[in-house]
């Protein structure tokens, strides 16, 4: 594409209140770097003109890897027998969380498979708890569940709530979750909208059959329902899973899908993803923040649980401890010419 038509595109997406799905295709196959340069440009000032220079932090505690789903990417489907499963106590969350807070982070991310092993009511009650001893927000990643219980949780104290749609397309939802409800899965974010919770989302970049179109209407679907999060991931493939042998998903298409989600959204925090530290190291860390990104989740979750925790495998932060984690974190943000914002962090929506 010629730069000033390239220009022209990203002004007309960028003022639209709902773009063109040609158009955000269009920005999706740019692939020489020139071009890049430019869309990423035009996502980091969008950035730093609704989100500022900070970038949060939120820790990681993945507390549990039990799971009744069956998504096919993922290394804890239930299917996946080879797989350790645990479950962490109340008092070894709640000493992953003192760290956080001891670092000055204002967030916590309690993230677990799917199956309901640590309890509802035990899973309320370590939210009060957390409330009662920190100064943090707390963000749950528990997946699925019903209204009650999301109501429940967020009676307790729970502030937000991160569910991905994975893919926004119905059909191409369904190759990839048997067992599973894309209507369920809308019904799981309204709720929690409903229920006032700051909601997050998100999706996969890179499995098989995944088209630029697709991709568009991913973003399309992120403006339309206004999330106040997205995590853009990037697949990558485990072994133990029907999707081993399939291709990880390409860093830069992860990116130029970051910086359109910048683009079109504005002020939704939009974290730079383990995956894509995972694909591209930390070199991909201070690209992400530079194309739109302004959030980091360092992982808190204990060694001997975090191995286990294997969506996928190689994960970045397996052979770092939390410390190692958050110097890095650092080293990113420093090299993108940012500051760590020690503030919670809520959402920038009105
Ligand atoms: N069970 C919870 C959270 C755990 S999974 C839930 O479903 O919300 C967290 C995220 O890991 C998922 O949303 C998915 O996007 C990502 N993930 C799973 N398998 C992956 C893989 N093979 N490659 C990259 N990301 C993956």
């Amino acid at each position: 594409m010629k730069l000033d038509k390239l220009n022209a595109v990203l002004t007309r997406v960028y003022e639209s209140d709902m773009p063109d799905v040609n158009d955000l295709e269009a920005l999706l196959e740019l692939k020489n770097s020139e071009e890049l340069a430019v869309l990423f440009d035009f996502a980091d000032n969008v950035r730093q003109k609704f989100a500022g220079e900070g970038v949060f932090l939120r820790g990681l505690v993945e507390f549990s890897n039990f799971c009744r789903n069956s998504c096919l990417y993922c290394g804890l489907n239930k299917y996946n027998k080879g797989l350790e499963r645990y479950c962490m106590s109340h008092s070894e969350i709640l000493s992953c969380v003192g760290n956080i807070a001891d670092c000055g982070i204002k967030t916590v991310v309690l993230q677990s498979g799917e199956d309901n092993r640590f309890g509802i009511e035990a899973l309320a009650s370590l939210v009060k708890d957390i409330k009662c001893r920190y100064d943090i927000a707390i963000t749950l990643s528990v997946g699925e569940a019903d209204r009650k219980d999301y109501q429940l949780l967020k009676e307790a104290g729970a502030d937000r709530f991160l569910l991905k749609i994975e893919t926004s397309q119905e059909q191409f939802y369904d190759r990839f979750h048997p067992e599973m409800s894309f209507e369920n899965r809308i019904r799981c974010l309204s709720d929690l909208k409903k229920l006032g919770y700051q909601t997050g989302c998100g999706n996969l970049v890179g499995l098989k059959g995944q088209t630029t179109k697709i991709l568009a209407e991913d973003i399309l679907f992120f403006k339309r329902e206004n999330f106040d999060m997205i995590g853009i991931g990037l697949f990558i493939p485990h072994k133990q899973t029907k999707l081993g042998s399939d291709l990880a998903g390409d860093l830069e298409m992860a990116l130029k899908v970051l910086a359109l989600t910048r683009i079109v959204t504005k002020t939704s925090h939009l974290p730079a993803a383990t995956a894509i530290a995972t694909k591209g190291g930390e070199d991909a860390v201070v690209r992400a923040l530079k194309a739109g990104a302004n959030v980091i989740m360092p992982n808190f979750t204990p060694a001997k649980y975090k191995e286990l925790y294997e969506i996928y495998p190689g994960k970045k932060c397996i052979k770092e401890s939390w410390q190692k984690s958050l110097e890095l974190a650092q080293e990113c943000v420093n090299s993108a010419g940012r500051y760590i914002d020690y503030s919670r962090g809520d959402s920038l929506k009105k």
